[in-house]
C-alpha cells in the first residue's frame, strides 16, 4: 500500500472501524497545500479491503487534479465506506462516519458520490461542518451533468468539426444521477441515445421518456457511435475494451475511466479523442466547493462555464504536441500542484 501511496503521491491515509455501526471507512488525502482536501464519499461493496483502499487512493489523486485544473483553492481527497452485507441502521453508520471526518479537523471535506445520498450527508452534518451536498446544498450531479454536456459539445467540435448535437449518436453507460441528467439534455438537443444500465428500470425509463435505444451493458462499448459517455464506475477503458471501441470520441462523467495511463496512448493511436474525465466531470466539484465557500450563484455559473474552455485548451495542446489529451492534462495538473 505504501508503494501505491508513493506512486499516486497520496499524502496520508486514515482509517476507522466501528463494530457497533458496521463502519469500515478509509479517507485518502492526496494534497492539501492549496486548501482543504475535498472529495466524495463512496458507499459501495468491494471484494476486499485492499480494493477499497486502492479506490480511495486513486480517486483522491483524481480529485486533486480536478480541483487544480478547475482553479479551485482546494486539495483532493476521497472517502470510501465499505458497504456491509447487512446494515442495521444506515443513519447511525453515516453519523459514525461524520465523527470520523471531524477527527481530521477540516483537512478533509466530504460530499456525495456513488452510493451516497443527500440524506446521508445530512447524517454526517450532525457531527461535522466539513461536509457539503447536504439536502440544503443540493445534488451536485445536476451540475456535473451540465459541465459534461458542455464538454461533449466541445469534444464534438474538436473531433467532428461541429458542436451541433442533432442526430449525433451518443452511447451512455450508466443512467444514474449523472448519466440520466446528461441523457435528458442530449435528448433535448436532438441526439440519438444508446443506453445501458445494470438497473433495467432506469433503461426502461430512458426508453419511455427519451426515446433511448437499449443496449446490453457488455455490448455498449463496442456499439458504433459518435461519442461514448462512460457514466458508471471507473476502469471501463482497459487493454481489452479499448480494442473493441467503435466511437470517434470518449467523453463521460465516470471518474478514473482509464484502467492505467497507457490506455490513453492506445486511444490516441486509434484516433479516438479522449476528454480527460477529471476535466469534463468537474461541474459537481465546482458547485459544491464554491457553495461551501459562500460564493454567489452567478460566480458559480461563470466558473462552470469555463469547463468547455479548459477542455478546448487541453485538446489544442494535445493536438499541437501529437499526444493524448489525458497525458497533457496530467502533466498540467502535476505542474500546477508542484508550483507550491
Ligand atoms: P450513480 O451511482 O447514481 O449511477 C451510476 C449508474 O451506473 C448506476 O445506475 C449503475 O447501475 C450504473 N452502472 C454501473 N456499472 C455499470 C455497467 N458496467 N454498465 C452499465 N451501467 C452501470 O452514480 P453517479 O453519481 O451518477 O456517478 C457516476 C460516475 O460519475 C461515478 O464514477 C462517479 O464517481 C462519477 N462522478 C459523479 C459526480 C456526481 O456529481 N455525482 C461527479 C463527478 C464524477
Amino acid at each position: 500500500m505504501f508503494a501505491l501511496m508513493q506512486s499516486s503521491r497520496v499524502q496520508s491515509l486514515h482509517m476507522m472501524v466501528e463494530p457497533r455501526t458496521g463502519l469500515k471507512a478509509v479517507i485518502a488525502i492526496h494534497s492539501s497545500q492549496k486548501g482543504p482536501a475535498m472529495g466524495g464519499c463512496r458507499y459501495l461493496s468491494y471484494p476486499n479491503e485492499e480494493s477499497a483502499i486502492e479506490d480511495a487512493i486513486q480517486l483522491a489523486r483524481n480529485m486533486s487534479y480536478k480541483a487544480v485544473l478547475a482553479g479551485l483553492s482546494l486539495g483532493g481527497g476521497t472517502a470510501v465506506i465499505m458497504r456491509p452485507a447487512h446494515v442495521p441502521d444506515r443513519a447511525a453508520l453515516f453519523e459514525a462516519f461524520g465523527r470520523f471526518v471531524q477527527t481530521l479537523d477540516g483537512r478533509y471535506v466530504t460530499a456525495m458520490d456513488s452510493g451516497t445520498s443527500r440524506e446521508d450527508m445530512d447524517c454526517i452534518a450532525q457531527y461535522t461542518q466539513h461536509v457539503t451536498s447536504t439536502t440544503a446544498v443540493g445534488d451536485p450531479s445536476a451540475h456535473t451533468a451540465l459541465g459534461l454536456y458542455a464538454g461533449i459539445r466541445t469534444t464534438a467540435m474538436a473531433r467532428l468539426g461541429s458542436d451541433n448535437l442533432e442526430g449525433l449518436r451518443v452511447a451512455i453507460q450508466g443512467l444514474g444521477h449523472v448519466g440520466y441528467a446528461l441523457a435528458e439534455q442530449l435528448h433535448a438537443a436532438g441526439a440519438e441515445l444508446l443506453v445501458a444500465d445494470l438497473d433495467s428500470g432506469k433503461v426502461q425509463l430512458a426508453m419511455e421518456q427519451l426515446g433511448a435505444k437499449p443496449i446490453a451493458s457488455e455490448a455498449l462499448l463496442s456499439t458504433p457511435c459518435d461519442i461514448l459517455a462512460p457514466c458508471g464506475l471507473g476502469g471501463v477503458l482497459n487493454s481489452h475494451s479499448v480494442t473493441k471501441l467503435r466511437c470517434a470520441a470518449v467523453a463521460g462523467g465516470a471518474n478514473n475511466q482509464l484502467s492505467c495511463a497507457a490506455i490513453a496512448d492506445q486511444l490516441e493511436a486509434r484516433g479516438i479523442l479522449y476528454a480527460p474525465d477529471y476535466v469534463i466531470n468537474s461541474g459537481g466539484l465546482i458547485y459544491v466547493a464554491l457553495h461551501h465557500q459562500g460564493q454567489s450563484p452567478g460566480t458559480i455559473t461563470a466558473h462552470l462555464s469555463q469547463i468547455g474552455t479548459r477542455l478546448t485548451e487541453v485538446f489544442a495542446h494535445a493536438q499541437a504536441e501529437k499526444r493524448s489529451p489525458a497525458r497533457v492534462a496530467d502533466e498540467l495538473a502535476e505542474r500546477l500542484l508542484d508550483m507550491d
